[in-house]
């Protein structure tokens, strides 16, 4: 727990977001500011800042996090269509909110330009 970390709080039902799965590790919920009609945030429960803070012991809790996120696009009837993941890390990688998260979009064609980031 960060004191002043948003998904902290999601996390501890201290703030609102509109839930879409909860488990031990994981919770998702819906972007609040999507780019595009499904746009999902993925996040572990504990609160690591960016994607280059991971340890070789996170190789597996990562692996989960992209089972859930296929689920999810599962779930949302993404997975004939097509989604992207998106993990941004640092600045310059467009990251704003600093706990790991896992971007889950889809529900349109999205830009095939990388560079675009979140693709929307
Ligand atoms: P980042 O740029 O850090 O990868 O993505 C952060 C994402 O979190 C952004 O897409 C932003 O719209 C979303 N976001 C920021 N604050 C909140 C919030 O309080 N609730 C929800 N549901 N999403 C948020
Ligand atoms: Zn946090």
């Amino acid at each position: 727990m960060s004191a002043d970390c948003i998904f902290c709080r999601i996390i501890n039902k201290e703030s609102e977001a509109e839930i879409v799965y909860e488990d031990d590790e994981f919770i998702a919920f819906k972007d609040l500011f999507p780019a595009a009609p499904v746009h999902l945030l993925i996040v572990p429960r504990r609160h690591i800042s960016t994607l280059a803070d991971l340890e070789a012991e996170d190789a597996p809790m990562m692996g989960r996090l992209i089972g859930v996120a296929n689920d999810l696009a599962r779930s949302f009837n993404l997975d004939r269509s097509g989604y992207r993941l998106v993990i941004n890390c640092g600045k310059e990688g467009g990251q704003v909110v600093f706990h790991l998260h896992l971007h889950l979009l889809g529900g349109k064609a999205l830009s095939p330009a990388i560079a675009e980031g979140r693709g929307g």
